[in-house]
């Protein structure tokens, strides 16, 4: 061993998924399985075994890949995917949701059980089932790109703040759509369980409780059971990287909401583990939730430093300043306007609205 510059380990939501399936704590197991999204390698996957089968939490993307991974990983440990009865899902992002349309076509033993919160997906099903799609063939491997991306170009709807999402790349879509079609790849499934804050959901003989934390989402959901110490944190609260707020939401302030959910989950601290849905378990729930909070108030006071060289600017002139060049884009947007929203609502800076574009001044 010699002394030198140490390199920095990863952030364990980089990872690969790994193809090992390994038992947390007693009962629960983590299933890594492929994503293709940047700055993610994995989605966890929990599986938690009762006498009647198998409870999933989050069964990743739609694509046959996921669900390929899915299958193997618990035959791997000598589990059959046809005794999933339930899936939790922890909020409307479809590196979460998108595995149970795979699901729900298989002849599983009991009917498919699917819980979410009362809120689920209702930012995204308006923008699928309003949009025709045209053909909704299962049969896309063999679709010219072009067409692909022209399906994914009707799906992308405006934000608040007068540009529009992002689209989804044709690439990865062809993907998640071969086999069952673009639509039940992408529109979130109909919840057959809905539900809200304090509610409990029984899995693998633990009761759990639900905790309602919207701001990376507004439907987003944690489970906190009381008898194995075991904290479920979705993509709330990540063991290394900031997870995205939301601007395409129901909320008036979601960067608020944001630090209201993470002041509430710190406030667990009885948590012995916290199994997130990206990256490895960590231990100190209420330290994590602060420090990403801390990150906030920083950035907070980054924005109001552009604020001051920019002046009266659209939410894509701060976007360019706050973010590096590489992270530019519509997330980047989303999350500088729910910055300049808390500054509005909290620190007095001022909104117009120009051809539709919102514009910030966060006076000098
Ligand atoms: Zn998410
Ligand atoms: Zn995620």
């Amino acid at each position: 061993m010699t002394d030198g510059p140490q390199s920095r380990p990863p952030k364990s939501e980089n990872l690969p998924a790994s193809e090992d399936v390994v038992e947390i704590v007693p009962g629960i197991l983590r299933l890594m399985l492929p994503v293709f999204l940047p700055g993610l390698g994995h989605v966890n996957c929990y599986a938690i075994e009762d006498d009647r089968g198998l409870a999933l939490i989050d069964p990743g993307l739609p694509d046959g890949a996921s669900h390929e991974a899915l299958r193997q990983r618990l035959t791997s440990v000598g589990l059959d995917i046809a005794d999933v009865h339930t899936v939790v899902i922890t909020h409307s992002h479809h590196d979460h949701y998108g595995g149970v349309a795979r699901l729900a076509q298989l002849d599983t033993r009991h009917p498919l059980q699917v819980v979410a919160h009362q809120g689920f997906g209702s930012k995204w099903h308006r923008a699928y089932e309003d949009v025709d799609i045209g053909e909704d063939s299962a049969d896309l491997l063999h679709r010219p790109l072009e067409e692909i991306e022209a399906v994914a170009a009707k799906l992308v709807r405006p934000t608040p703040w007068g540009d529009i999402t992002p689209q989804i790349p044709a690439e990865p879509l062809r993907h998640y759509a071969d086999g069952i079609g673009i639509r039940a790849s992408m529109q979130p499934p109909a919840p057959t369980t809905i539900v809200t804050n304090a509610d409990r959901i029984e899995l693998g003989g633990v009761s759990y409780e639900v905790i309602h934390t919207p701001g990376h989402a507004d439907d987003h959901i944690c489970l906190w059971g009381a008898e194995n110490g075991v904290f479920f944190s979705g993509d709330h609260v990540l063991p290394h990287i900031t997870p995205h707020i939301s601007g395409i939401t129901d909320y008036e302030d979601p960067l608020g909401e944001f630090f209201r959910s993470l002041a509430l989950v710190g406030s667990y601290d009885e948590a012995t583990i916290v199994l997130p849905a990206h990256g490895d378990p960590f231990n100190d729930l209420p330290g994590r939730a602060q420090a990403i909070s801390d990150h906030h108030v920083e950035r907070l006071e980054r924005v109001r430093e552009i604020g001051s060289e920019v002046g009266d600017a659209e939410v894509e002139a701060y976007m360019r300043m706050l973010f590096r060049e590489r992270s530019w884009g519509g997330m980047a947007s989303s999350e500088t306007f729910a910055h300049l929203e808390w500054l509005r609502l909290h620190d007095g800076a001022t909104r117009t609205e120009v051809n539709g574009r919102l514009r910030y001044d966060l006076g000098s």
